[in-house]
């Protein structure tokens, strides 16, 4: 769909480059793909979602329109449903650092799995959020001298017969003991609480694989030391030793601004400012959801997305000014 812009070189990555894969960033990508541009979208966390997938992927969100009490998940299920077919390369595990001018386009600087990496674009819209989304260092005696502490959720697969100790009580360590159980790992998972956090569904199926045998469950447990290949706990007052291949410590996560505070947008505080058609101060850099300074207070999906929108189209026009700011309507047009 992507058809090569007069205004900016071949040889960039993409139209425009999408910093987040939030709410906001999700719609930015859809809209710029929608009409007709490459996209590329970039996010520090191992899945799309932003604080919904990160902080409360388990909870019902009322007041997204068209989706009553949707769990937080669906919400961005179906906004990444919307890209498909479209012209849209994601990026996970990738930290946006550096915004350098690069012809009328823009360099975005970037540390990836395999080291750093630059991106060039015609525009980007920052869609940041809180910032990046980063796990919880562990903080466990020994984890400096087991080979494998791991803070953030693995590829199952990957990890099938060893023996994981999942750690933590949030909705991503239910899931992530589930799917290395199904994967063939032998998996304890513990947290310091009596319960454990996820959907009501992945809730069901951690208790009947307790019951069954398919994994282990210690809670509340502390955790006290890990050596090289195994993790020993405190229980009821009692010593309780477990085999330990690998240790997922997963504790959440923190919202991390300062890779993207030095770009020069004027920043005021934790937002940067916005004006007509969500430009910021640097031409061809736009803005997007909670990090947007007009939306002040309404920190809310719904209120990102309607930025999203208005930054995509105008992205879209200014790296193809041929193309109207305005989109028309979706219901008269067609994908194929
Ligand atoms: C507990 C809780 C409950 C909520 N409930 C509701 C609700 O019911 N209704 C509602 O409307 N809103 C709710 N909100 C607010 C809503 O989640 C936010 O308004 C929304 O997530 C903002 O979307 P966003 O795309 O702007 O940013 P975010 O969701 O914060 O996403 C930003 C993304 O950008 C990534 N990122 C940031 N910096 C970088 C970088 N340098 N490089 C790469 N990636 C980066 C982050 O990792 C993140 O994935 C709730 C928020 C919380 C915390």
């Amino acid at each position: 769909m992507s058809v090569p812009s007069p205004a900016f070189p071949p040889e960039r990555d993409a139209d425009v480059l999408v910093v987040g894969a939030g709410p906001a960033g999700l719609h930015a990508a859809f809209y710029a793909a929608w009409r007709g541009l490459s996209v590329t979208l970039l996010d520090a966390r191992h899945e799309p979602g932003g604080q919904l997938t990160a902080l409360y992927p388990d909870r019902r969100v009322y007041d997204v329109p068209g989706l009553p009490a949707a769990p937080a998940a669906d919400v961005i299920a179906g906004l990444v449903r919307q890209l498909d077919g479209l012209n849209v390369q994601w990026h996970l595990h990738t930290l946006a650092r550096t915004l350098e001018p690069d012809g009328e386009g823009w360099r975005v600087g970037a540390t990836t799995p395999d080291g750093p990496r630059t991106f060039r674009a015609g525009a980007v819209i920052l869609a940041a959020g809180l910032g990046a989304l980063l796990p919880r260092e562990a903080r466990v005696p020994g984890a400096d001298t087991h080979p494998d502490v791991r803070t953030d959720v693995p590829d199952a697969a990957e990890l099938a017969g060893r023996h994981v100790l999942v750690v933590g009580g949030v909705p991503q360590a239910t899931r992530a003991a589930l799917e290395l159980a199904q994967a063939g790992a032998q998996v304890t998972l513990t947290h310091r609480r009596a319960g454990f956090r996820g959907s009501p569904a992945d809730l069901g199926a951690l208790e009947d694989a307790g019951r069954s045998g398919q994994l282990k469950l210690l809670a509340p447990a502390t955790l006290t030391t890990l050596t090289p290949t195994s993790a020993s706990l405190t229980v009821d007052g009692q010593p309780h030793d477990v085999k330990a291949d690998t240790v997922l410590i997963l504790n959440g996560y923190l919202p991390d601004l300062t890779p993207v505070q030095g770009w020069p947008l004027d920043w005021q505080g934790e937002y940067v400012p916005d004006g007509v058609g969500s430009r910021t101060a640097l031409p061809g850099v736009f803005v997007a959801g909670d990090l947007a300074a007009s939306g002040q207070d309404f920190k809310l999906i719904s209120v990102g997305l309607a930025q999203a929108a208005v930054a995509a189209n105008h992205a879209a026009h200014h790296v193809r000014p041929d193309l109207r700011v305005r989109p028309g309507h979706s219901s008269e047009k067609r994908l194929s």
